[in-house]
Order: structure tokens, then sequence, then C-alpha cells
């Protein structure tokens, strides 16, 4: 048996933790993968680094060691009482229990001080979490380290303009420079999960590569028109919730100079920002309805 294995089994077994499946526990057991995770993040000793979902809190315990702080969140109640044994001798180490959807991320560090963020996500909601950060611009978080699902990682560095592009790649490649640091195989973790994994880093950029005149509206519209990804760009938005009818998308799509039958697969980052200007531009009497709402 491998030496992580060994120490997240009798961790789990000294508190009588069963794994619970339903709350995407598939722990890190594989020390070479760790170390990828470690390296990317390029931790150094005035860090604050904050782990979601830190489970045992073997990989927890290895950024505390090169780290001045870590604020580690965990969900599940049982696992918390490990974490805190575990953990004991780390003082820089913070454990909280709770759900980081519904954490105010931004109250758990001193302001304006930058954050590094490592996270080994339950995927059933790696996109929701994901979009949790972004929203609420938490801040100012510098890097992101995320294992994800391998057909999620592949999206997330899929450049905008591929075949493999949807919203999740658009809106990342608007806030940061995705790379794909390893392809994880799934018997890097206990219990194996049924696919494999992709750790992808994200540096946050400090400045969009495009210029978008509202931020909500650009997201609307890169939303609408992957609401149909097989459809051309026409039909995606006529089917979309951005209310616009045949003749207004027409016109809308003439004044970006974007070929109608397109699909949104084919649009560069230029392109979505073009188009939700030039939304704005013709649209500006209903401007307040297209962009006042949130993601
Ligand atoms: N970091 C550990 C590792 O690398 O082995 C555990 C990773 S495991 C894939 C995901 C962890 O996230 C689990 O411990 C799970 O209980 C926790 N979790 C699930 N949903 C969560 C949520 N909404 N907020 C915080 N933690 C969550």
């Amino acid at each position: 048996m491998n030496s992580l294995l060994q120490i997240t089994k009798l961790l789990l077994h000294k508190q009588g933790i069963r794994v619970r499946k339903y709350l995407g526990q598939n722990f890190l057991i594989d020390e070479e993968v760790l170390h990828k995770i470690i390296e990317a993040v390029n931790l150094s000793p005035d860090d604050f680094v904050l782990e979601i979902g830190a489970g045992p809190g073997i990989l927890t315990k290895e950024i505390a060691k090169r780290v001045k702080r870590v604020i580690a969140i965990e969900l599940d109640q049982n696992l918390i009482k490990t974490l805190r044994e575990n953990l004991k001798n780390y003082p820089g180490v913070e454990i909280i229990k709770g759900d980081v959807l519904r954490l105010n991320l931004k109250s758990l560090f001193p302001a304006n001080i930058p954050v590094k963020i490592i996270a080994n996500l339950p995927y059933y909601i790696t996109t929701p979490i994901i979009m949790h950060l972004l929203e609420q611009k938490f801040p100012p978080f510098t890097r992101l380290v995320i294992m994800v699902q391998k057909e999620v990682g592949l999206r997330i560095v899929a450049s905008p303009k591929s075949a493999d592009s949807g919203v999740l790649s658009v809106i990342l490649q608007y806030y940061s420079k995705p790379e794909l640091i390893s392809i994880v195989p799934r018997k890097a973790f206990f219990p194996s999960p049924k696919v494999d994994s992709a750790i992808v880093r994200l540096t946050i950029r400090k400045n969009p590569p495009v210029q978008v005149v509202n931020e909500n509206l650009f997201f609307k519209v890169v939303r609408a028109s992957f609401s149909h990804r097989r459809k051309t760009l026409t039909n995606s938005l006529l089917k979309s919730q951005l209310g616009l009818d045949k003749e207004k998308i027409t016109q809308l799509l003439a004044d970006a100079h974007i070929e109608p039958d397109l699909r949104a697969q084919s649009l560069s980052l230029q392109n979505f920002a073009h188009l939700a200007n030039t939304l704005i531009k013709t649209t500006g009497a209903q401007r307040h309805r297209y962009c006042n709402s949130g993601l």
C-alpha cells in the first residue's frame, strides 16, 4: 500500500469516518501529484492561501509548511475533527466548517491581501464554485490551482475559437490565463472516481484582455451564444433569454461584423466583447433590461 493511502485510511479510521461519495470525497493519495499541485501554486513564506474542500488535510499540511496562513474550508462535519487533529501543530492554519458557496470569502482575509487558492474540487459543484469565486471578485486572488474532471479541465483551457470552447473557457479567459498543468489518472485518488482528472492553473489578469462596456451583459451574450452550441449564432441568440427577434439579431450581427452562420465556438474573445458592446449601442434605450441582472 502506498504511504498516502495508508495515512488517509488511518486518519479516517481513527475517527470512524466513512467516505461520502455525494460530497465528492475522492482523496488524493499520489505524492507526485500532490507535489505537482504545490509547485504549480509557487508558494512563498508570506503567502495567504485558501484551500477549498480540505478533506483529511494531507494537502493542507503540505501547504501549511510553506506559507504564512492557510484558511481551510471543509463542509463535512465528520472531517473537521480529523482536520483539527491532523493540523494541530500548524498554528498558521484556520479550519472553517462550511459550504464554500455560502461563505463570504472576503471576510476571511485581511483587506487587500493577495490570496492564492488551491482546490481539489468536488466534481459535482466545480463550475458553481469557480463562478462563485469570480462573481465575488474575491480579492484580490492572484492564482488558482484546481483539480477538476479531465473533460472540464480541457474545456477550461480550450482557447476561444476552438471546438472545445464553451461558456466556462470564454469567461475564464476573460479573467485569467488558464494553463493545463497535468492530467491525473483516477488511480491517484481513494476511492478512485470513474473519470480522470486534470490540474489547471488560473493566473488572474490585472486587466481583462478585451474592453467590455458592461460585464454583466458580456457574460449574458456569451451564455446566449452557447445556449445551443450546435446551432448557428443567429439561432442560438434567437432561442436564448436575450429576448431579441430575428430582425434585431440579423442587424446586431451585421453591425458587429460577425457572420450569422457561424457557431459560438468560432468566435474569439474580441468577437464576444464586440457583440456585447454593439448590443448596448444598438439597443441603448433598452440597456437597463439587459445589463442589470447578474451573470
Ligand atoms: N483536499 C482533499 C484532497 O485533496 O484529498 C479532499 C478533496 S475531495 C475531492 C473534496 C472535498 O471537498 C471533500 O472533503 C468534501 O467533503 C469537500 N466539499 C464538498 N462540497 C463542499 C463545499 N460545498 N464546501 C466545502 N467543502 C466541500
